[in-house]
């Protein structure tokens, strides 16, 4: 069963939380210190932890930063008002998810069973970034930046420039293109992948002053790695 650190200075609310826990077959570690905090949550294998931002020692919005330098294991902060700065920066230091006291705790039970299950999903975790050169691609917003700029990419430019990227270094024809990226309304019209090229030309190779997409003259395409 996962195990949970409670991070909370506060005996009734803590003693509450330990109690429901348990019933729920959780194991349960409790600690009303940030410092003694922070190293459970590093030391002692815990799958979740829930943390008070008022504490004494340091406050649970540092004792998040500092665990995120090293773990990340699932984060439920406490914020004792409807403090929206609280939140923002407990969600900005790497916090999964934020309860506001007072709170029920179905709720919080319910929000523990989803920060535990999707830790349990990450444990095998999928390439997210694709990157040549200076252009990295995020798969899962599916974002594209050259260097520190976000490119203003339309969904199918996005798809298109993915596929291209995922298949670098391999010529690709424009029916592959059309077969792999768009749907059966463009079939047999190859002058859509023309289209779609230029506009990636114009918004990465001409933007940036830079040779990304070559053409295969009677072929098709290709991203290559490193230019020859
Ligand atoms: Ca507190």
């Amino acid at each position: 069963m996962a195990r949970i650190l409670i991070v909370e200075d506060e005996l009734k609310i803590a003693r509450f939380l330990e109690l429901e826990l348990k019933h729920e077959g959780y194991d349960v570690i409790i600690t009303g210190d940030g410092r003694q905090g922070l190293e459970k949550a590093l030391n002692d294998d815990v799958d979740l932890v829930i943390l008070d931002i008022m504490l004494p020692g340091i406050n649970g919005i540092e004792v998040c930063r500092r665990i995120r330098h090293e773990s990340q294991v699932p984060i439920i902060m406490l914020t004792a008002k409807d403090d929206v700065s609280d939140k923002v920066a407990g969600l900005d230091t790497g916090a999964d998810d934020y309860m506001t006291k007072p709170f029920a705790i179905e709720e919080l039970l319910a929000r523990i069973r989803v920060a535990l299950n999707r830790k349990q999903n990450k444990k095998e975790p999928k390439p997210t970034t694709l990157q040549i050169k200076k252009l990295k691609l995020n798969l899962a917003s599916h974002s594209a930046y050259y260097g520190d700029d976000e490119l203003t990419l339309t969904k199918k430019e996005y798809e298109l420039l993915e596929y291209m990227i995922k298949n670098k270094n391999i010529v690709l024809s424009r029916e592959q293109m059309l077969n792999n990226v768009w749907d059966y309304e463009y079939f047999g019209d190859t002058n859509v992948v023309d289209v779609y090229i230029r506009y990636l030309r114009q918004k990465i190779d001409e933007k940036y002053g830079i040779h990304l997409i070559s053409t295969v003259r009677g072929v098709g395409y290709i991203i290559k790695d490193n230019d020859q």
